[in-house]
């Protein structure tokens, strides 16, 4: 059974122009998938030299998953498309970074990230009950 978990925008902090589409707990699998979107007409810097508000070029992973910390015993999956830039600097055509990877090119989220998840575990667990 799948159960969807409303308005968990407050716990992830994910930023702009990055948002959380849905979020599901399978309860037959025993995790929970945070699905999230960026924005249309978005713009990133470049991951290779940083130059910002480079446009999206297009998608090099329709379903990029990234681990983050579990929910009680139960493991966390970001996913998300992983867009990639055309630099107007450099040139090149390279994935974004995103803000939750532990660093570019990682399947791990941000331990840092994880500071108000463990704050507020309390409610995470009532939106489950
Ligand atoms: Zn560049």
């Amino acid at each position: 059974m799948l159960i969807e978990i409303p308005n968990i925008e407050n716990v992830f902090h994910i930023p702009e122009p990055w948002y959380i589409d849905r979020c599901q707990f399978d309860e037959k699998m025993e995790r929970m998938d945070v699905y999230l979107k960026f924005r249309k007409e978005a713009l990133f810097a470049c991951s290779g030299c940083g130059r910002e508000a480079q446009p999206v070029q297009d998608i090099a992973d329709y379903d990029q998953a990234w681990r983050h910390l579990n929910f009680a015993e139960y493991p966390i999956y970001f996913h998300a498309e992983h867009p990639r830039t055309r630099c107007g600097g450099c040139g090149r055509i390279l994935r974004v970074n995103v803000p939750w990877a532990i660093k570019p090119r990682a399947g791990f989220t941000v331990p840092q990230s994880c500071t108000y998840w463990r704050e507020n575990s309390i409610y995470c667990t009532i939106l489950l009950l």
